[in-house]
């Protein structure tokens, strides 16, 4: 595009002094469907799938789009139809794949905690694989299996222990927290699982956390993981396929992640030298797919100077924009129209009744009552992590294709919240 697009997010950018997401005008957006409204641009899931493609040109691979990222049906469906498989982690993301029409053929399960229900219907639909985080789930699940006659593909998901180097709470390859299984007890975990009679082995797998803006933590996983399948093929277990994972950064404030080809180039390097270049490969890939292709657009409700803070009130909130709440993240924050003049430095906030309730601090902006603002890099885990909180009705949601807006999600009604609830006789 042109020299006003904006950095990390290719498919928006200001043409005439007015923000744009491919060939729709933001502001138009805004007007037609309310806020706050979120926009993804499909041209950008593409491009950012278009890169991993790139990478494993040639590569036996199947994506699996991590779909708790943002699993919108539409969106769903665009992934779908580029080829993808999905990774879940709940029967309800299993019952959004084939709303969207993905294949359960391509399906991989993650997460601690699987129902017996949610094994079931995903062994009754005949899912890719189940990634395995415990030694009580290898039991329940060959026990769901036998009990329908089938045997559940597993592959089981080992903590690698590498620092990703990201924040805590989306860390997830250390010793220490509550997912995977411990490498140094990987080989003894997959010959228990070997000899469950309801169960298949026929991968590795390995997460080791989100936004990971350097090469090294996959690289240093990548070697652990070749490692233990040496180790465990030793065994006399085949490992048919490995499991990657996702976890690539996106840029939210000049961050400079690896870009996925690149990233995959050195990675397969690796697997090259060790002859293991045309195994069949998986990754799991969320953020780095949607977070740039999407923004939310919200009206500024009141200005409201103070003693310490000037306060620009949007109305967006926690409950649409949950990041900055529960991991101090940043979003640029920037004007649909901007105005010519000076900037003062505010704290954007929503209505919701929490102190923690910011969207971003500290910023220079130069905005008024009912002016329009884009929150940038909201195309992950934002709309997926909406609530309802202080009963307000989740945004609406569109999808940008070159100069088309579509509708995929409508903004949800004060009764749509209630929906469901009883009054006592
Ligand atoms: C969340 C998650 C992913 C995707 O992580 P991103 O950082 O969004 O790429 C992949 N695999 C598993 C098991 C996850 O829990």
């Amino acid at each position: 595009m042109n020299a006003n697009t904006l950095p990390g997010q290719p498919h928006i950018a200001y043409q005439a002094n007015t923000l744009c997401m491919e060939n729709v005008k933001l502001a138009d957006v805004a007007a037609q469907f309310g806020t706050p409204v979120f926009a993804y641009s499909k041209a950008s899931m593409l491009s950012a799938l278009a890169a991993y493609q790139r990478g494993f040109a040639g590569r036996k691979v199947q994506i699996c789009y991590a779909m708790k990222a943002n699993s919108n049906l539409a969106v769903l469906q665009v992934f779908a139809k580029a080829g993808c498989g999905f990774d879940i982690v709940s029967g309800g993301e299993l019952a959004r794949v084939l709303a969207a029409g993905g294949a359960p053929e391509k399906i991989i399960f993650s997460g601690v905690g699987k129902t017996r229900a949610e094994m079931k219907q995903a062994l009754e639909l005949g899912i890719a694989c189940f990634n395995v985080e415990s030694e009580a789930e290898l039991d329940v699940l060959n026990e769901v299996a036998l009990s329908l006659h089938k045997k559940a593909p597993v592959s089981l998901r080992v903590n690698p222990n590498v620092d990703p180097k990201t924040h805590p709470y989306i860390s997830t390859g250390l010793k220490g927290n509550k997912f995977g299984v411990a490498h140094e007890s990987a080989v003894q975990t997959y010959k228990r699982a070997a000899a469950l009679p309801g169960l298949a082995v026929v991968g590795i797998d390995c997460h080791i956390g989100s936004q990971i803006t350097e090469a090294t933590p996959y690289l240093d996983a990548m070697d652990r993981i070749l490692d233990l399948v040496t180790d465990i093929e030793a065994a006399g277990i085949p490992i048919h396929h490995i499991d990657f994972g996702g976890g690539l950064g996106i840029n939210y404030n000049g961050d400079t992640p690896p870009a996925a080809d690149a990233l995959w180039q050195q990675l397969l390097a690796k697997l090259d030298a060790r002859g293991d270049g045309q195994r069949q490969l998986m990754i799991e890939p969320g953020r780095s797919l949607v977070g740039n292709a999407g923004v939310c657009l919200s009206d500024v409700v009141f200005m409201k100077p103070g003693e310490q803070k000037n306060f620009c009130i949007i109305d967006a909130a926690m409950n649409d924009l949950p990041r900055p709440a529960m991991y101090q993240a940043f979003h640029q924050i920037v004007p649909v129209s901007p105005r010519a003049g000076a900037t003062t430095l505010v704290d954007v906030v929503g209505p919701v009744c929490e102190s923690g309730d910011w969207i971003g601090r500290d910023r220079e902006l130069n905005v008024q009552a009912g002016d329009t603002l884009a929150v940038l890099s909201a195309g992950a885990y934002c709309m997926s992590m909406a609530s309802n909180y202080n009963t307000r009705g989740r945004a609406a949601e569109v999808l940008i294709d070159g100069d088309q807006v579509h509708l995929i999600r409508e903004r949800e009604t004060a009764a749509d919240t209630f929906q469901g609830e009883h009054l006592t006789p």
